[in-house]
């Protein structure tokens, strides 16, 4: 009998846990390997789902992950469509003045990809100022390029912009470095080539919006267990081959 009561009493329990997790739906643009990309099953993947699961995890908060351009993203968490987005978002003032971001989870940078061909034209980032250059829209990177040339194209995803360099649409594309490494190492593209110069350095943050200071709070508390704990280095070493 008592364990019959207390089998109904656990089963309650965990009924109403479920029914009070608190799901957060967060925005990411899943063609930015290996921060988020498709598998061959179509399932979202990639460092920036791991952080956000792991983070989930340590808060108590289950994470629903969906694919949205890049420029709606921000929109999306200004509209509460979304909770968060997590996509290798730069930190920036501009951005900051429109909603929150998490502590910084990533360090990263903007450089260029050129034609192998192009090695030599092109060996620093100012030799690109007179150059037509390629960016996905809406990031940093397409800011660095109208700095740079201010002569821009920009693309919805920046595997366009990869496919509009190699038919020569433009000369280089402007890009997070981490990326276009991870472009270059994984498609094995022997027709590129990376200017070896970082632009600026960039940290990548959780963009939440300014109202949801609940969210936020979660959100950061558990990037700071993820990072204590090991979990963070972890899921950096799965991704890039070193721990951090
Ligand atoms: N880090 C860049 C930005 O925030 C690019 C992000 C992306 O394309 N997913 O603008």
């Amino acid at each position: 009998m008592k364990k019959a009561l207390a089998v109904v009493a656990l089963t309650l329990c965990s009924a109403l846990s479920i029914a009070n997790a608190q799901t957060l739906k967060v925005g990411t643009e899943a063609t930015f390997a290996p921060f988020e990309f498709t598998d061959e099953k179509s399932n979202i993947i990639g460092f920036d789902v791991d952080v956000i699961k792991a983070i989930g995890q340590e808060v108590g908060l289950d994470v629903e992950v969906v694919n949205q351009p890049f420029d709606a993203l921000i929109p999306g968490v200004l509209t509460s469509q979304l909770d968060a987005a997590i996509a290798g978002i730069t930190i920036t003032e501009e951005r900051a003045k429109q909603v929150s971001f998490s502590d910084p989870y990533y360090k990263a940078g903007i450089d260029a990809i050129v034609r192998k061909a192009d090695a030599q034209k092109y060996p620093t980032l100012d030799s690109l100022k007179k150059s037509r250059l390629c960016a996905q829209i809406g990031t940093t990177g397409a800011d660095v390029a109208n700095k740079i040339s201010g002569n821009v194209g920009t693309y919805n995803t920046v595997v366009e912009a990869f496919m509009e360099l190699k038919n020569k649409g433009c000369e280089a594309v402007l890009n997070d470095r981490p990326v276009n490494l991870y472009f270059l190492q994984t498609k094995n593209e022997k027709d590129f080539y990376e200017i070896p110069e970082l632009y600026n350095g960039e940290e990548y943050g959780i963009v939440v919006s300014k109202q949801n200071k609940d969210v936020l709070e979660k959100i950061n508390s558990g990037l700071k267990k993820i990072r204590e704990n090991g979990t963070l280095a972890k899921i950096h070493e799965k991704w890039f081959n070193t721990k951090e």
